[in-house]
């Protein structure tokens, strides 16, 4: 059973509001002296009382999960109004909600223009499994890089998402989910059996995180702030493709677990299907893994290895991956390659996907392949509408299989 909610008509409506008022900014996705800044500029609230209203702001949006000033109530009627009349907590259009059968869910959101033109859209998707629930989260409208198996590389980038727009993927899926205090979960929803709905977040959707940094940062920095949405650094993934310049900082200002898209063990190869490895090769790339703050047997880096077929899939290749990563507290993630229209590429058999798992799970590293989910959503995604400079179906589809195949194990 596939279950498919088109929103559009609704978002229209909105989007007629949003047309005839200009937008208002969002409090979502500020440092709190951010916010407390933009309180007082607005001149609705006295500095001196700047600190105490931004956390009373902080608590509604990030614990509470209040996406309107009206539901604020330890906060006056009278500047609940004069708030409302500045700025907005809102959540962004959902233009399309879809559930799989295994309960993995998919969300289009649409974003205002903010440069790009028209407006954008993303997708998020949720996969649930036994003990955790992972969100996967875009950072950008497109990549300007260009792996040559990843979709995603042939849609130039469009722009990077703000800080907000990370952040609001976040508190968007966990209002569906109900996962914030006193709201219900929707009936049949297939999440945890206890704790969080939303346990885990990856940034592994579309777009480098590491190349558009400043905002992927504040955004995960909001994500884990204790006295807001709290989770713990230790659930959050970053995969990067390697910007190794960002790779220590990623680790010394942000502090989450990180995750390298390797697929290839030799930099004639790598050259071929991550090309950002002809500016940072695989030495520097491994120098700064083993150079990432924090690293441990207990703190591991995650790498993700997609098997194409007779290109990366001999044991040749595992033995190569293995004398690679020697040293470096690493787990492996074998990615089955999502093929889409118009790749010349090929999955790796099955059976050449487990001699390359038994030769990795030999050398002490424990059951790396990643299954796929959520099929029946990809084979429903058609019914999704592409009518601006967004994505084509075929790289929907692709960002997709991208995004629920490759999501992290943390
Ligand atoms: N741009 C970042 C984040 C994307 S994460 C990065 O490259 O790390 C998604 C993971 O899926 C990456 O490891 C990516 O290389 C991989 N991937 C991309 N296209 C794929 C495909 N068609 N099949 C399987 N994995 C794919
Ligand atoms: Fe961009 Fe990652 Fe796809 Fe490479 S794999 S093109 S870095 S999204």
């Amino acid at each position: 059973m596939t279950l498919s909610f088109d929103l559009t008509a609704e978002g229209a409506r909105d989007a007629l509001r949003a047309g005839a008022v200009p937008e208002k900014p969002s409090l979502i996705g500020l440092t709190r002296a951010e916010l407390g800044e933009a309180l007082v500029a607005s001149g609705i609230v006295p500095e001196r009382q700047a600190k105490m209203r931004a956390q009373q702001l902080w608590h509604w949006m990030y614990v509470r999960g209040v996406s309107d000033f009206s539901g604020m109530f330890n906060i006056s009627k009278d500047l609940r109004a004069e708030l409302d009349k500045h700025f907005t907590v809102a959540r962004p259009q959902i233009v399309e909600e879809q559930i799989s059968a295994d309960g993995t869910r998919k969300w289009l959101f649409r974003f205002p223009p903010r440069g790009a033109g028209r407006p954008v859209e993303i997708e998020t998707v949720y996969i649930p499994e036994e003990g955790r629930g992972t969100l996967c989260i875009s950072s950008q409208v497109g990549c300007t890089l260009t792996c040559s198996f990843c979709h995603t590389g042939t849609q130039k980038l469009v722009r990077n998402l703000t800080a907000e727009e990370i952040l609001a993927q976040l508190l968007t899926a966990r209002d569906r989910l109900g996962d914030f205090p006193d709201r219900d979960t929707p009936d049949g929803a297939i999440v945890p059996a206890e704790g969080r709905k939303v346990s885990n977040i990856v940034m592994m959707g579309m777009g480098e995180p590491l190349y558009n940094f400043e905002a992927v940062k504040k955004a995960l920095l909001i994500a884990s702030d204790g006295d807001g949405l709290s989770l713990s650094k230790r659930r959050i993934t970053l995969s990067t493709s390697g910007v190794v310049p960002e790779i220590f900082r990623t680790g010394e200002e942000i502090g989450v677990m990180l995750a390298i898209s390797l697929h290839a063990t030799n930099d004639d190869l790598r050259d071929l299907l991550v090309p950002i490895n002809k500016k940072y090769p695989l030495k520097e790339l491994i120098a700064a893994c083993r150079a990432y703050p924090g690293l441990s047997n207990a703190k591991r880096i995650t790498f993700e290895y997609v098997m194409l077929k007779d290109v990366n899939d001999s044991i040749d290749d595992a033995k190569g991956l293995i004398k690679l990563l020697k040293g470096i507290p690493a787990k492996i993630n074998l990615i089955p390659f999502n093929p889409w229209p118009g790749t010349n590429y090929q999955c790796s058999d099955w059976e050449t996907i487990e001699k390359f798992a038994d030769y990795i799970n030999n050398a002490g590293y424990a059951s790396p392949i990643r299954t796929p989910r959520g099929r029946d959503i990809l084979a429903a995604c058609g019914q999704l509408k592409s009518d601006s400079e967004r994505m084509r179906k075929v790289d929907r589809l692709a960002l997709e299989a991208m995004m629920i195949a490759g999501h992290g194990e943390a």
